[in-house]
């Protein structure tokens, strides 16, 4: 009998990523990060109010991830409800970051109690999450992403996933409308839990 399988994003549900994104913008280039909509690039802006340019943002994303990951914070409910959903569930962390920053993902997640597998990924990610189905061969699978257009990417590759919406960041919350391709739309990790339970009962 295999278990079932719960894929995780990182940024935005396991840990915090806006708020010590911005305190790295301020302490290490003097930048600011309004989100008065969502949509990083454009609301960066230098101390005279100017956006900084597309092609800027990508170098700014690496400096954080490279010097100031060990910055980022569990997100509240978060660790308790891995751990509760690890005893009975494989779970995989899929995040979209470079490969070399997975390594050092791997580290701090397992440092703040979250010592799962990481996946780096680039681009849509119903294409990664079919080759971990076919890996695991699961029971049933549940996907977890802020992100709306990774569940329009995952229910095109792999429709049967249940696919659980969650902006667990507040300042984003109402930034992000709830994905139409989701099954549900959960911001809370202990609504969150008990959701998820629910599912992997039904699926028994
Ligand atoms: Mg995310």
């Amino acid at each position: 009998m295999t278990r079932p399988l719960i894929i995780s994003d990182c940024d935005g549900v396991l840990l915090e990523f806006i708020a010590p994104f911005i305190a790295y913008l301020d302490s290490q280039h003097g930048l600011t990060l309004t989100l008065d909509s969502f949509a990083l690039t454009g609301n960066v802006r230098r101390a005279d109010g100017t956006a900084i340019d597309a092609m800027e943002f990508p170098p700014l994303l690496d400096g954080f991830f490279t010097t100031h990951m060990t910055t980022q914070q569990p997100v509240p409910g978060a660790v308790a409800a891995l751990a509760t959903l690890a005893r009975d569930c494989d779970i995989v962390v899929l995040t979209n970051i470079a490969d070399h920053h997975a390594v050092t993902r791997t580290s701090e997640l397992a440092r703040l109690g979250m010592p799962f597998r990481v996946i780096g990924n680039n681009g849509p990610k119903g294409a990664p999450i079919r080759a971990l189905l076919d890996e695991f061969q699961p029971s049933t699978a549940v996907f977890i992403d802020d992100l709306p257009p990774h569940h329009s990417s995952a229910k095109k590759h792999v429709p049967q996933v249940h696919r659980l919406h969650m902006v667990a960041e507040p300042p984003l919350r109402h930034l992000i409308p709830a994905a139409p391709d989701a099954d549900a739309r959960i911001d809370d990790w202990d609504d969150a839990l008990t959701h998820i339970q629910t599912i992997l009962g039904a699926a028994k």
